[in-house]
């Protein structure tokens, strides 16, 4: 890899990691697993160290991510609340113990090793034996006082027998059964269920509402008395034992170790008791215990050169397999799901996992009765990884694939590794449908979530996606009925008229054509306009659409030339439905970059990268990331790299920065 191609490496891990960062410390809402996120963290550190020149004080790799949400008081921390570095196997973590042994010019160094809470940092100040204030993280110099919510958690004092300033920083979380019961809770009332304790605790704390967080029985421990020294104490071990003289809940599990046997047997150990303690911890601390040596190591920007977090591997647990069901999705594609004995892992309970066809179950010789091996890697979805051959006892049975649809009774047809129900009028694939219809990808019909489809399905109120608009007809009916009132079911109307006005590519993926996905959808709906002209087009000009291949040209064209999708059609129009695209870049066909499949490279000085992308796409061009023989233009602004190189290799037209604005006016 040369700088510049690092560079832009660089530039693409560091914007992905601020996003999943955001999502995760400010919205508490991740949208990858933890191993995911630590694993592009890797990616980058790898990079910089490769090239240094990159590292900039603001990249990931040097600085806290985090910010205060507005609505909470700022508190400035008088000692920065770092990270701590992270190992991820016994070997690096023995490592990181002989260079600690190394700098010291010492031999077996004094640990305190601790579990590693899965939850919330939180400082509390207190000042002459009074609380203060309780704060989080933030940014590392500054959090967010949360003070209220946190005194809805029991046992946090609010006095202490000791005068002066004492910051004592702990971890707030919540407690394995509360998280169960809160999601039940949630499941109950169709809510988004949280997807571990640690973002469910900190959606608690960080949350204006003082009911929410006395709602959620949340607990905490404390590991740190911040500014010990300036009390004489001369070890961490001793500061948490005056930690817990005052009145802290101190995390029991702490313990001295030295030499790397003993810090091995306690990571074996937590290795396999954390699944039965009542809390999640996703790894454990090794704090060196003497505080003189803490400024001989030092800091890093981000985290203290005296401590390190050794962080498990994604989790596996043992249960058994009990059945597996099937389930017919949208298209009558029919998944096989295992049926688990319910077992905790990585932070939830599990009993559904998907082992999405039969060729999957054949590989792994899964068969119904195993004890099986689950992983879950703080992930939402859980996995099915091995049968324990071990554990068979001859009661298993053999697997075999049902040749029935298990809603409808239709014969399966095998299309590749698929099996599918190909009956249009299977009630499973029809309830699929409607819930596809309704989803926020497609119609995003507020308030007309999967139970509330199940149930007008049910009652016959609903069959096909035409029926949807005539709901109002049955608002008496549906106003008797439990859990319905004026006011919900006028909601629920309402939003069905809104989404008569939506523009044209979300009726396209709510149509449910089969390879037309939200992308799919809007490169049809800019191109067209609207669903006539897009009706009206042949395979071959379909296939002059750079987005558009083979096998989607193909389903767009059956599924326009299907009688029975056109009467569907015909009624959404007589029932108002917006059939026009309303978005506000119609492509140009005429201008110069149409249907030109173009590569950005180097910086431009007027338009950022992604504003070029949007811009181009905008006048129908095809953007994309790599130069090849396919490529028609190369637009490389200051400091093109190798995919200039590559261009002039292979005779592609190249333009400068001045040449792209020229065409840009021409439109
Ligand atoms: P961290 O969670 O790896 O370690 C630092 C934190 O550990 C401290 O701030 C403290 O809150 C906590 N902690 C728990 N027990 C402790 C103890 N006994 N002593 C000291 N500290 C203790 O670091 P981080 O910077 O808070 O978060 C980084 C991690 O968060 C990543 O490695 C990843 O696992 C996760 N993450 C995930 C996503 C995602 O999208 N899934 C995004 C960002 C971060």
């Amino acid at each position: 890899m040369n700088f510049y191609e690092a560079k832009e490496k660089h530039e693409e891990l560091v914007k992905l990691i601020e996003k999943y960062a955001h999502e995760y410390y400010v919205l508490d809402n991740p949208t990858v697993s933890d191993a995911v996120y630590d694993q592009k963290m890797e990616e980058l550190q790898k990079l910089e160290e490769e090239f240094p020149e990159l590292i900039t004080p603001t990249s990931p790799t040097q600085r806290i991510i985090g910010r205060v949400l507005d609505g909470f008081t700022k508190v400035q921390h008088a000692r920065q609340m770092l990270s701590l570095a992270d190992v991820f196997n016994e070997e690096e973590l023995i490592d990181w113990v002989d260079k600690v042994d190394e700098a010291l010019h010492a031999k077996d160094t004094e640990f305190v090793a601790e579990m590693k809470i899965d939850g919330l940092a939180m400082s509390l100040v207190y000042q002459d034996g009074v609380l203060q204030y309780a704060a989080t993280r933030g940014d590392g110099m500054v959090g967010e006082d949360v003070t209220p919510n946190v005194l809805t958690i029991p046992d946090i004092p609010t006095r202490i027998p000791l005068k002066g300033r004492v910051e004592v920083r702990g971890e707030i979380y919540m407690p394995k059964q509360s998280l169960e019961e809160l999601n039940a809770k949630r499941e109950l009332n169709g809510e988004p269920l949280f997807a571990n304790a640690r973002n469910a605790a900190a959606g608690s704390i960080r949350n204006l509402d003082t009911n929410i967080a006395r709602s959620r029985k949340l607990d905490g421990w404390r590991y740190y008395f911040a500014n010990a020294q300036e009390f004489d104490f001369k070890t961490h071990f001793e500061a948490i034992e005056k930690l817990k003289e005052m009145g802290f809940k101190v995390n029991p599990e702490y313990r001295k170790v030295k030499g790397k046997e003993e810090i091995l047997a306690y990571v074996k150990e937590y290795t396999e008791k954390r699944s039965k303690l009542p809390y999640d911890i996703d790894g454990i601390v090794l704090k060196v215990n003497n505080f003189d040596l803490y400024e001989e190591l030092g800091y890093t920007a981000k985290t203290p050169k005296w401590a390190i977090a050794y962080k498990f591997p994604p989790e596996e647990v043992e249960t058994k397999l009990l059945d597996i069901i099937y389930t017919v999705g949208r298209t009558g594609k029919i998944t096989p799901n295992a049926v688990l004995e319910p077992v905790r892992v990585a932070g939830s309970l599990v009993q559904r996992a998907t082992l999405h066809n039969e060729d999957f179950i054949k590989d792994k010789g899964l068969m119904v009765g195993d004890t099986v091996i689950l992983r879950k890697a703080g992930d939402i979805i859980p996995e099915v990884v091995t049968p324990v051959y071990s554990k068979r006892n001859g009661y298993e049975k053999p697997y075999k694939m049902i040749e029935k649809c298990p809603e409808c009774g239709s014969n399966l047809v095998k299309v590749e590794a698929m099996h599918f129900c190909m009956n249009r009028n299977c009630p499973s694939r029809n309830i699929e449908n409607l819930i596809h219809f309704a989803s926020k990808d497609a119609m995003d019909i507020e308030g007309m979530g999967e139970k509330v489809v199940q149930e007008f399905f049910d009652l016959r109120i609903i069959e096909n996606i035409t029926d949807i608009y005539d709901i109002w007809e049955h608002r008496d009916e549906i106003i008797a009925m439990d859990g319905w009132s004026h006011k919900s079911i006028d909601n629920l109307l309402a939003a069905i008229e809104k989404s008569k006005k939506n523009s044209l590519e979300r009726l396209l993926v709510g149509l449910g054509i089969k390879e037309v996905g939200t992308k799919m959808a809007k490169v049809l709906a800019r191109r067209f306009g609207n669903l006539d002209a897009l009706m009206a087009v042949s395979e071959e000009e379909l296939l002059n659409i750079n987005d558009v291949g083979e096998v989607v040209a193909k389903s767009i064209c059956s599924y326009f030339k299907d009688e029975r999708n056109i009467e569907i059609i015909n009624k959404l129009k007589a029932l108002n439905l917006n059939m026009e695209y309303l978005g506000q870049n119609k492509i140009e066909e005429g201008s110069f970059f149409f249907n030109k499949k173009v590569v950005l490279t180097g910086t431009l000085s007027k338009y950022g990268r992604k504003e070029a992308t949007e811009i181009l796409e905008n006048l129908g061009a095809h953007v994309s990331g790599s130069v090849s023989k396919v490529t028609d233009i190369v637009i490389a602004g200051e400091e093109a790299g190798s995919k200039l190189d590559k261009a002039q290799k292979l005779g592609i037209k190249v333009m400068d920065e001045e040449e792209f604005l020229s065409h840009l006016n021409e439109n």
